[in-house]
Order: structure tokens, then C-alpha cells, then sequence
């Protein structure tokens, strides 16, 4: 795990923390919660968004999968992750950043690759704004996700 950042990772850094603000404040004036955003790189160099979709019956689905899901409404199935930035609210700060679960850690390892990296901090909801936890942990997909299904024919 490492803390410096690369110049994809560090713009994505950057434009997830503009958004997160930007977002909050949409959501805020119009009775929201705060919520968990992902953000995507894709090789092609573009950014895509993503945030929680939270269900009453369990069909929620993850601000990774989400933000992945925006990168294929502009791009083809061959696109790759370069980086995915996460951002958690949180009432304090934790002791660590939530990492993504086993179902994005396998979407994110099927449309990246080893290398991609997957940096994941906090936020915390203050009177005067949003203030962000400025540790942040960095992993590759390939920290995550060390042994990941293949799916394998049947002879
Ligand atoms: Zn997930």
C-alpha cells in the first residue's frame, strides 16, 4: 500500500473531491444524505461518476459498479480501469477507508487490469461543509483481489 500518487491517480484524486462537494451540495438542497461516490478512469482518459443506489429490496448496487456502468453508456466493453477513487461519509474519522466489496473488486479486476489501482478515503459532513480524512490507502486491484474467479468451460 502506498500513499503516492501518479498523475491519473492524483487528477482523479482531485476531480472526486471537486464532486463529492459539488454533488453534496445538489443533494443536500434537495433533502439528501450524504452517500458513498466512485469515480472511474478509463484508458481513454475520461472520468466517470458513480454513487450509491440504494434499495428497499435489496437491490442496491455499489457507487463502484455504478460509476463502472457510466463508462459503458460512452465506451465499449473493451475499455480498461486505470484508477477508481471511493469516497465513504463517515460521523468521524475510522481507522481505515471501506474498500470495495467482492462483487466490484471482481467488476473492477474484469475491466481493468493487475495494476489498477483503487484509492478509497472519507469524508465527514462539518456545519461549515465537507471535510475530507487526509489519509487516503491506495491498492492495486490486484492487492484486493489476489485470486480472482475465471470462469472455466467444462470439457
Ligand atoms: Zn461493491
Amino acid at each position: 500500500m502506498s500513499n503516492k500518487y501518479n498523475k491519473d491517480e492524483q487528477r482523479l484524486v482531485d476531480y472526486a473531491k471537486e464532486s463529492v462537494i459539488k454533488y453534496n451540495k445538489e443533494r443536500k438542497s434537495n433533502g439528501g444524505i450524504d452517500t458513498i461516490y466512485a469515480f472511474v478512469l478509463s484508458d481513454s482518459g475520461k472520468i466517470y461518476d458513480g454513487a450509491c443506489l440504494e434499495s428497499t429490496i435489496s437491490a442496491s448496487v455499489c457507487a463502484e459498479r455504478t460509476a463502472i456502468a457510466s463508462m459503458f453508456t460512452k465506451e465499449t466493453y473493451s475499455s480498461k480501469i486505470i484508477c477508481v477513487v471511493t469516497f465513504d461519509p463517515v460521523p468521524k474519522k475510522q481507522g481505515y477507508s471501506s474498500t470495495p466489496c467482492g462483487l466490484c473488486r471482481h467488476v473492477i479486476w474484469e475491466y481493468g487490469n493487475p495494476k489498477t489501482t483503487v484509492i478509497c478515503g472519507q469524508y465527514i459532513q462539518k456545519n461549515s461543509g465537507w471535510e475530507f480524512v487526509p489519509e487516503m490507502e491506495k491498492y492495486s486491484i490486484e492487492d484486493l483481489y489476489p485470486k480472482p474467479y475465471k470462469a472455466v468451460k467444462w470439457d
